[in-house]
């Protein structure tokens, strides 16, 4: 038989989905994502990109707090012991992600933990294949499948995640352990400036490391970075290695030429990488309309419709501007209220 409504992803759109739905009595079936070596190291393990880093501290209604006590009583036994301990700064993001899940299972949410890998949405019910050979129906289909941010790979990177690598600004920006320190930015692009513009609010300086002599930003972005005396821009380099030792995290860059020059040692607090971001929407390829950079295109402001009729899309998968989990909750919530009123609408 078909589901009503079948929610794709495991990061605080699908979550949130998952409640209004449930609430709505649509008794949604959610595809987490599988727990593979592959989602491992590609950072898309179920719970989404929130789960790949510690402190929360810009989503709404966690301060700083005792929150054990509260993740003993909320969440189930069987995958509390798999937690780490809880600090007592506001929220961490597994914890924050654990508490979302939680509540849309207490809703009635059913979970399946594995990765969609072929969607049909030419027939009706629309058909879904898993990644162990499962297939399922449903009249309507939320994608909340994210998106991962990009990284240079390197083995050092890898080890200082969390302890001064970064790829978001405006989620770790305001650490202490960034303020009033030299940053590095790596990237030259628009959001590369950006990221080195915002973080220029709390860095002693921000050295934007940039592979060319030119930067990809637009000129007025270019502009922002040149006039800005907190940025300096390191010119034809790039990231070769991430310093740091075990008590401080990260130290300094070894930033690399490539234009023949010695390598330059950066010290510096935090590595910010700024190369862009993946969306998780290769199982959607000829499926759904989507755009340039892979992402799924919204077809109507204001609104989470896809250009198939019943499928609808939230949170990063088709937002490659916000990029925070509370919009991406935010859009979840209206994928949800938009698949009601579809259903409704068709009478199912
Ligand atoms: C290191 C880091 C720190 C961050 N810190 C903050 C912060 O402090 N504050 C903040 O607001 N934002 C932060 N962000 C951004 C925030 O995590 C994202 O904006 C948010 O998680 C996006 O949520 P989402 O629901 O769209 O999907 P995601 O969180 O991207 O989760 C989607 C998940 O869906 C699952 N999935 C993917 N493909 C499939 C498939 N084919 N089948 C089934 N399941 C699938 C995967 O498990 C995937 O991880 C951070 C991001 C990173 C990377």
């Amino acid at each position: 038989m078909a589901e009503k409504v079948i929610i794709i992803g495991s990061g605080p759109a699908a979550w949130t989905a998952a409640i209004y739905c449930a609430r709505a009595a649509l008794k949604p079936l959610v595809i987490e994502g599988a727990l593979t070596e592959e989602n491992r190291l590609a950072g898309t393990l179920p719970l989404g990109q929130l789960a790949l880093t510690t402190e929360v501290e810009n989503y709404p209604g966690f301060p700083a707090g005792e929150i054990g006590a509260y993740l003993d009583a909320g969440i189930a036994a069987d995958r509390r012991r798999l937690m780490a301990p809880s600090g007592k700064e506001g929220v961490s993001g597994p914890e924050l992600m654990e508490l979302m899940r939680q509540q849309a299972i207490n809703f009635g949410a059913r979970v399946i933990t594995d990765d969609v890998v072929d969607v049909d949405f030419a027939a009706r019910p629309f058909r879904l294949s898993a990644s162990d050979g499962n297939t399922y129906q449903s009249h309507a289909v939320i994608v909340a499948t994210g998106a991962r941010a990009n990284y240079l790979g390197l083995p050092s990177e890898e080890k200082y995640k969390n302890r001064g690598v970064s790829a978001c600004a405006v989620c770790d920006g305001a650490l202490p352990r960034f303020r009033n320190k030299p940053l590095v930015v790596v990237g030259g692009g628009d959001s590369a400036v950006e990221e080195a513009d915002y973080l220029s609010k709390f860095a002693s300086t921000v050295y934007l490391v940039h592979r060319r002599d030119e930067l990809r930003a637009s000129k007025i972005m270019v502009q922002r970075a040149t006039t800005n005396p907190k940025i300096e821009i390191l010119w034809n380099r790039t990231l070769a290695e991430v310093l740091g030792n075990d008590k401080d995290g990260v130290t300094a860059a070894r930033l690399q030429s490539t234009v023949g020059q010695p390598d330059l040692e950066q010290a510096a607090t935090g590595v910010f990488l700024a190369i862009g971001h993946t969306p998780n929407t290769a199982f959607l390829k000829g499926k759904l309309e989507l755009t340039a950079k892979k992402y799924i295109k919204w077809t109507t402001a204001a609104r989470t419709y896809t250009s198939v009729e019943g499928v609808f899309a939230a949170g990063d998968v088709a937002d490659d501007y916000y990029r925070q989990a509370v919009t991406a909750a935010g859009s979840g919530c209206m994928a949800a209220l938009d698949a009601e009123r579809w259903l409704a609408a068709q009478g199912l």
